[in-house]
């Protein structure tokens, strides 16, 4: 039991599973990613994206590739604001 190298400064989710930053373009295990529109109830018509073969396969996507849309996208805009800051410290 370590919980030593964890850096949970941010801490919206709880589970293992955004290992994937940004966008996801392809799972783990090769498969392509498909954007779906979940109908479950805590989430009515959010979009998220899934690993083609789980859905194929209807597993329970706990293991492949399984990310909201809007949390990539704000991902890819962190990643942004992380790049464009440390381009204008190179040029101050
Ligand atoms: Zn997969």
């Amino acid at each position: 039991m370590s919980t030593a190298s964890t850096p949970s400064n941010r801490s919206s989710v709880g589970r293992d599973r955004r290992r994937v930053v940004g966008v996801p373009k392809l799972c783990w295990c090769g498969q392509s990613i498909v954007e779906l529109i979940s109908k479950s109830t805590p989430n009515p018509y959010r979009r998220y994206y899934q690993c083609s073969l789980a859905i194929q396969e209807k597993l329970s996507n706990d293991q492949h590739t399984c990310k909201w849309v809007d949390e990539a996208y704000l991902d890819e805009i962190e990643s942004l604001c992380a790049r464009t800051l440390s381009l204008q410290e190179q040029f101050e």
